[in-house]
């Protein structure tokens, strides 16, 4: 691409047309100058064009680069944004999986495996700076006898009202959870056989009086035998629930409806 010619370039063009030069001793010097002045302006030219195409490339890549360094960029903070939130659904999935797992789904009260734990981290408690530590067994009485004669499904409900009425009975630092069927733990941290008495005669006492609905219009009372063992200190907690079995069985051989202490 040729720039408009200036007015010197111009004014030699005409002065090398113009026939009264021809003869002139300059002419053909001049013309040799305006031609070699020619081909120099047209390779700078080229050289201008190559730069400049040069340097739009070269914009252009960084322009580019810049483009797809922002696009990684946004791509992973949007990874980011994903991770971030599956990691918040995972840990809020753990902790439902984790209450699931501790709880049992008919009463709501502690699962077996919960009161383990529960177990393992009070026993360690009460050994380690010498607390008191109580344990009681509960079955209820003659419960086979509720399913046969009312069904399945008032012992259901038989049994969620029980857990509900336990944990009326208790004091907010006890743990109460479901052994299985219809036997439950009591766990009494921090408290010795002469302090869970009164607790035990106002749990009897509670249980006895629920209403148990059973039809429309019918309801009955149920009762429950309670073996109660203080933890020896050294003693392995299985040896302080197998205490409380025998102490439950001692109040079932009594005659039910009443608590039953282990000896020492
Ligand atoms: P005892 O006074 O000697 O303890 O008599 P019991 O009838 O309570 O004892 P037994 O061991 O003979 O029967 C326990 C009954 O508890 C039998 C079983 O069907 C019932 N049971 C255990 N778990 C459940 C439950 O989840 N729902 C219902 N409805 N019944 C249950
Ligand atoms: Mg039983
Ligand atoms: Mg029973």
């Amino acid at each position: 691409m040729t720039k408009p010619q200036p007015k010197l370039l111009q004014h030699v063009e005409e002065l090398l047309q113009d026939a009264a030069h021809q003869d002139s001793p300059l002419r053909e010097p001049l013309a040799q100058l305006y031609q070699h002045h020619l081909e120099q302006q047209e390779k700078l030219e080229r050289l201008i064009t190559i730069a400049d195409g040069y340097q739009q490339s070269a914009h252009e890549d960084l322009h580019l680069t810049r483009e797809q360094l922002e696009q990684q960029i946004r791509r992973q903070q949007k990874l980011s944004r994903i991770a971030d939130r599956y990691q918040a659904l995972l840990r809020e999935r753990n902790l439902a999986l984790r209450a699931a797992s501790s709880v049992d789904p008919l009463t709501g009260l502690a699962n077996r495996r919960r009161l383990n734990e529960q177990l393992e981290q009070w026993h360690a408690t009460a050994e380690r700076h010498q607390r008191a530590l109580t344990l009681a067994m509960l079955d209820i009485d003659r419960f086979k006898s509720v399913n046969d004669s009312f069904g399945h499904g008032t012992g259901d409900k038989a049994l969620e009202l029980l857990a509900g009425g336990l944990q009326e009975s208790l004091r907010a630092s006890d743990i109460c959870g479901r052994w299985g069927g219809e036997e439950f733990l009591l766990l009494l941290p921090e408290t010795s056989l002469t302090q869970a008495t009164p607790l035990m005669e106002r749990l009897c006492q509670h249980l006895r009086q629920l209403q148990i609905p059973v039809d429309d219009d019918r309801h009955i009372a149920l009762t429950a035998s309670v073996g109660v063992a203080e933890h020896r200190p050294g003693d392995a907690i299985d040896a302080t629930i197998k205490r409380a079995d025998q102490a439950l069985m001692e109040a079932k051989h009594q005659g039910r409806d009443r608590w039953s202490a282990a000896p020492a």
